[in-house]
């Protein structure tokens, strides 16, 4: 069965189709600048050959999934013959709010609680829903099932996901932790506890570093704390992202900047982490400019190291102990430098780290990168977000 996976962000979808007889992907893509008419475009890649990229006028979402479909049945860049075999569609929705804590098969109903949490996703539920609406016109009568990118973290504990702020706003407005990047963390500690078995990863840290970062704390399985909030700006140093200040900052930047304070937050998502720090959000650039001796650079990678591993030790002691940490992410799974950054002083809490392992090892399900004694074994596990989205597909619509 052929399960098509649909994430859509407020001016672009990005899709995969996956044979879910095998789990292999067959194609991939990313329409781009939709609603802008001259440069709107779609690059297709299917696995075993080159990418295919045109520039054509995509107005809204469903002129993006129309030509999505046009591609996938394309004779020699298509892999489906027929619409019709699709199975299902996975839509990979930002926001659950507290509603849903498992992924779910879309209905009218779903579709409506979806749009009453918009207000918590602005940026990214109104694309996802209108990418829902678009696939029901466009592709009728195909299951739809939404995963949601926050539905990993709600098992979390009250005293961890609530902010000390007026209960009232808790109750009313909703105001809490909710946490992102849910299916990758899913996705790595489900493949962590497989590889070391149950007994020995019942506390696992999941560290997703990548454009936007994330830390997990997984125990028996269920996520118990994670280190974004109520949107994805809290937390880690991220590309553009600030991660953790303190909330007054907002208001002394506004009054000093003559800003508003959507334009503050703007500045503490867009144009702060890397970026504000040493002029590049692009890990790749970070490690080669600190490396060719900017102080700047050097700083932002140390800032970013040091605020991993306060989450790493509060975690640690959330877990009561540790089993496992893995890495994923475009940087966890990628970056030698990014992984032996957050490491440094590590040992305290008995992680053997191999470092010369961490310069050179062939990629894999899971690459331990901790000596074989270690206490703590240390994995890099690239994530596989899409898939667990199709596997969510096909389980709920085979029932
Ligand atoms: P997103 O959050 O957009 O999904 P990714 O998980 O793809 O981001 O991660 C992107 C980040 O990973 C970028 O900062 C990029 O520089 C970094 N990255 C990707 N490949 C490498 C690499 N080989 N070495 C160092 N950093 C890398």
């Amino acid at each position: 069965m052929k399960v098509l996976v649909i994430n859509a962000g407020s001016s672009s979808l990005k899709y995969q189709v996956i044979d879910m007889d095998n789990e292999q992907m067959l194609c991939k893509g990313l329409v781009e600048r939709i609603g802008d008419s001259t440069r709107s475009n779609i690059c297709h890649e299917k696995v075993g050959m080159d990418k295919k990229k045109s520039v054509q006028p995509i107005m809204d979402h469903t002129e993006a999934l129309r030509c999505v479909l046009s591609v996938l049945v394309d004779r020699e860049y298509g892999v489906i013959s027929d619409v019709s075999e699709i199975s299902a569609v996975g839509h990979r929705v930002l926001h659950s709010g507290e509603d849903f804590t498992e992924s779910v098969v879309i209905n009218d109903e779903v579709i409506a609680i979806c749009k009453k949490n918009a207000v918590l996703g602005p940026l990214h539920m109104p694309a996802n829903i209108s990418c829902i609406e678009s696939c029901k016109e466009v592709m009728p009568g195909t299951p739809m099932v939404a995963v949601f990118d926050t539905g990993f973290h709600l098992t979390m504990p009250q005293y961890a996901y609530m902010y000390a702020i007026p209960y009232e706003d808790y109750e009313k407005l909703k105001i809490r932790k909710y946490g992102f990047h849910g299916t990758s963390h899913k996705f790595v500690s489900g493949v962590a506890r497989e590889y070391l078995g149950e007994e020995n990863s019942a506390r696992i840290i999941t560290c997703h570093l990548g454009n936007g970062s994330s830390l997990a704390a997984v125990k028996d399985g269920k996520c118990i704390d994670t280190s974004m909030g109520l949107t994805p700006l809290e937390g880690l140093v991220m590309g553009t992202r600030s991660g953790d200040v303190d909330p007054a900052v907002v208001e002394f930047m506004a009054n000093s900047k003559k800003k508003t304070a959507s334009e503050v937050l703007t500045i503490l998502n867009k144009e702060s982490g890397f970026l504000g720090i040493a002029g590049e959000s692009d890990f790749r650039e970070i490690t080669r400019m600190a490396g060719e001796g900017n102080e700047r650079a050097q700083l932002a990678l140390e800032m970013f190291g040091y605020r991993v591993r306060k989450y790493i030790g509060s975690y640690y002691l959330a877990l009561g102990g540790l089993d496992c940490l893995v890495f994923t992410g475009g940087i966890g799974e990628n970056s030698a430098i990014g992984r032996a950054e957050v490491m440094k002083g590590l040992e305290t809490i008995g992680i053997e780290f191999d470092y010369k392992k961490n310069q050179k090892f062939d990629r894999a399900a899971v690459v331990e990168m901790s000596k074989p004694n270690s206490k703590v074994k240390v994995l890099v596990i690239p994530t596989n977000e899409e898939l667990v989205i199709a596997r969510d597909a096909v389980r709920l619509t085979t029932k």
